[in-house]
């Protein structure tokens, strides 16, 4: 059996420690701080002396050491070092051992042994990049440096240490700035990595979230149906054969769980095509009017579409995408409601927001460009490009309304137009 693998990445402070032991817990899964691992070497170093630049000398440290992941915490040669590596000074510490590729590669080589059934949360800064590029999902979690760094303050109060906010926030942006800024494995959201701010969120909602998407992503990324398969494959060797055909960025879309793709759309044969790329079944929302005809009806039916009503019906309509987005399935949805006759955005209809903040899905932008120009005659065709861009969050808490719904599809399209 494949381990499930959950990576929770994100800078100091934005809660990943206190959310991925939370969600191993509800998932019943290990949980590992990779971060831990840092620390402890940077502490054992200042305990033996040892300068935090100097390389070879940390890896023979690592190397005379067993390091081992407790659920007490890391141990190293069986002594427990929890009391002495959280403290914020022990932070700074591990983020300089940390810069050294020859120090990180030791780290990650004992992380990955750590993978086994029934699956594994890690955390860190590199889990999604680096320690597991093909996690099962990956959670990339931030909230402003201001926030951070009031949790960050309240945590060392907490543990008796004496430091204002002043000087926790100065460590953290410090912090912050060499994990971005080194050279090996810098701190960056795997292009797959669905972000949660938490800068507005309550523990609880956060971890919920969490959860929410784990669940769902463990039950893996929905079979295809034969028939479905048959025509994914078909279109997309058409595309490659026939068209002058170029996709980028399917490194976007998250494996598993619940996923919105939202596309514009320019022509019949957008569904079809974006279908065709995105590497796990996707369903499609269409026209009611088009399961009018029997047989052209039981064709979109098998190809994975599901009917949906327009106008006042719409919201009615979309409840297929809901159960199935429910379900940790893939939709892809036009936000323009509408094909452009022009090939210009239209102004988006705030359903998809909707749907969204309702099934608490990610949603991958999509761009489609010469579709339209798609010609009869297979010769001297014009250039098809999909591109896909980085996830969204969705909409979460009351999401502001109609207005809030509205400003959020609008965000959408802006992405897309950004692609
Ligand atoms: O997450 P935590 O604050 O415990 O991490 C301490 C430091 O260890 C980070 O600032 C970072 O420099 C380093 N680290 C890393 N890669 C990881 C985990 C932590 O570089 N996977």
């Amino acid at each position: 059996m494949k381990p499930f693998v959950l990576a929770i990445d994100g800078p100091a402070g934005a809660g990943k420690s206190v959310t991925a032991r939370a969600v191993a817990k509800h998932l019943g899964i290990r949980h590992v701080d990779s971060g831990a691992m840092y620390r402890a070497v940077a502490w054992l170093a200042v305990r033996a002396k040892t300068p935090l630049d100097d390389e070879a000398a940390l890896l023979a440290l690592i190397r005379r050491t067993k390091l081992e992941a407790t659920p007490e915490g890391l141990t190293a040669d069986g002594e427990p070092l929890e009391a002495h590596i959280r403290s914020v000074q022990a932070g700074d510490a591990a983020s300089r051992v940390a810069v050294h590729a020859g120090v990180r590669a030791a780290l990650v080589r004992v992380q990955r042994t750590m993978a086994a059934p029934p699956g594994i949360v890690m955390e860190g800064r590199d889990i999604g990049t680096v320690v597991f590029p093909r996690a099962d999902l990956k959670i990339f979690l931030t909230a402003s440096v201001e926030a951070r760094a009031r949790r960050r303050h309240q945590d060392a109060i907490a543990r008796g240490e004496t430091i204002d906010v002043a000087a926790t926030e100065a460590l953290i942006r410090e912090r912050d700035r060499r994990d971005e800024e080194r050279a090996a494995s810098p701190l960056r959201p795997a292009p797959d990595a669905i972000p949660l701010d938490t800068t507005e969120l309550t523990l609880e909602a956060q971890v919920d979230l969490a959860t929410h998407w784990a669940r769902l992503a463990q039950a893996g990324p929905g079979r295809m149906t034969a028939f479905f398969r048959f025509g994914h494959d078909f279109v997309l060797w058409f595309a490659r054969l026939f068209l002058k055909f170029r996709v980028e960025g399917t490194d976007h879309l998250p494996r598993a769980g619940p996923l919105i793709v939202a596309c514009n759309h320019i022509s019949f044969w957008d569904p079809p095509l974006v279908g065709a790329v995105i590497p796990r079944n996707a369903y499609f929302v269409a026209k009611a009017e088009l399961f009018q005809n029997r047989l052209f009806g039981a064709i979109l039916s098998g190809y994975n579409s599901i009917p949906i009503q327009r106008g006042a019906a719409a919201r009615r309509g979309l409840r297929g995408a809901e159960d199935i987005l429910a379900a940790g399935g893939a939709v892809v949805i036009f936000p323009e409601g509408t094909r452009s006759k022009t090939g210009a955005f239209l102004p988006p209809k705030s359903g998809i927001a909707r749907l969204a903040a309702q099934t608490r899905s990610p949603v991958v932008p999509a761009r489609i460009t010469g579709s339209r120009q798609i010609r009869r005659s297979m010769l001297r065709q014009g250039e098809v490009r999909i591109v896909f861009g980085s996830p969204m969050m969705p909409p979460t808490g009351d999401a502001g309304g109609r207005e809030g719904e509205r400003a959020y599809a609008r965000r959408i399209m802006a992405e897309i137009g950004a692609l």
